[in-house]
């Protein structure tokens, strides 16, 4: 049995480490907060007290942090995991992080004589729960080969992408896209309902023309139209609102350093940060329709209300 070093168990690597458990893998967890751990090992999984203890006698170490400064910080910071890794040890950081910092965390890993990849992942919470993510790899076909039972036993789909930070970019193009479509759907559901259509009727109709989208079918952000959809909970769960717009901050970083212009993708990651000033950090995403929704109430007060601006000459 391959014994499997898993670190970080948030929304997504709880359930990721439970599905390694119960596909039959040795596993060791570790996480900076004791709740995490201990509901990880109220569900049968062995937990380490450190990451370093996690790491020892692993074929196999998986990393599921928040962000960049974290991955680099524990593969390569004061003590770094990478020290304290055995020789042939397959390392699969499951971040979604900068591409740059998933190269010189690979670099430095295949300095020391181990194989990483970037496999950042897409399905969020429910996909992490079903064992149904899609695996999004950069780094080696041969360190793939070997990481690939291993993904099977979280996911339903891999997709790889090219050498290391690969995975990193083609998730950000993913989000990005996303991310706009999201915005967009929003703003023309908002535009409908403002001259009387119903939300629901446009969302179908949509849903079987050329405005199609996951947004019109599947994470509808209007309230209502689909019960199962976050919007209709009060935008709660799904995929965090300032997740969005980290990605699309990475998003606008990878592009930089290669001198791409992605307008769209700038402003839909300003649209984000101002739904997060406004309180919707936490929120699904999809509560981007709040900013863009025009309510007939207030926009008809407002009009009454407003003072004629000053004729200049
Ligand atoms: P989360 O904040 O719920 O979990 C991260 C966990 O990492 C926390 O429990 C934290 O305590 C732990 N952690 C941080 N530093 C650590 C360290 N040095 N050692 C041990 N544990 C440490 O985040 P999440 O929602 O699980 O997301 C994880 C990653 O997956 C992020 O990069 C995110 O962008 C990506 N992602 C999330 C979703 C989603 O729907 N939540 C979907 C796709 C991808």
């Amino acid at each position: 049995m391959r014994t499997i070093a898993f670190i970080g168990l948030g929304h997504m690597g709880a359930p990721m480490a439970l599905n390694l458990h119960k596909a039959g893998f040795a596993v060791q967890a570790f996480d900076l907060s004791a709740a995490a751990c201990e509901s990880v090992a109220s569900q049968g999984v062995t937990v380490a007290n450190s990451a370093a203890a996690a790491v020892e006698g692993a074929d196999v170490v998986i990393t599921m942090l928040p962000a960049s400064k974290h991955v680099e910080s524990l593969y390569l910071g004061e003590g770094g995991l990478l020290g304290a890794i055995a020789g042939g040890t397959l390392l699969i950081d499951c971040s979604t992080i900068a591409p740059a910092t998933a190269r010189v965390v690979a670099q430095a890993a295949v300095a020391r004589g181990l194989a990483m990849i970037d496999a950042p992942v897409s399905g969020g919470t429910a996909g992490a729960a079903a064992a149904t993510l899609t695996f999004i790899v950069g780094g080696e076909a041969d360190a793939l080969e070997h990481a690939r039972p291993v993904l099977q036993a979280m996911g339903k789909n891999t997709f790889h992408m090219g050498g290391h930070s690969a995975g990193q970019v083609a998730k950000l193009c993913n989000n990005m896209a996303l991310g706009i479509i999201m915005a967009a759907t929003s703003e023309a559901l908002a535009l409908g309902v403002a001259h009387g259509l119903d939300a629901t009727a446009l969302s179908q109709m949509m849903a079987v023309s050329t405005g199609r989208s996951w947004a019109t079918e599947v994470c509808n952000p209007w309230p209502g139209v689909l019960p199962n959809a976050p919007a209709s909970r009060g935008y709660s769960g799904g995929f965090g609102n300032d997740l969005m717009l980290k990605d699309l901050g990475l998003a606008a970083e990878a592009a930089l350093g290669v001198g791409a212009a992605i307008p769209l993708g700038e402003l839909a990651r300003n649209l984000y940060a101002l739904n997060s000033r406004a309180g919707r950090g936490g929120l699904d995403f999809s509560s981007i329709q709040r900013l863009v929704r025009s309510d007939p109430g207030m926009a008809t007060a407002s009009l009454n209300d407003a003072t004629p601006p000053a004729l200049s000459p």
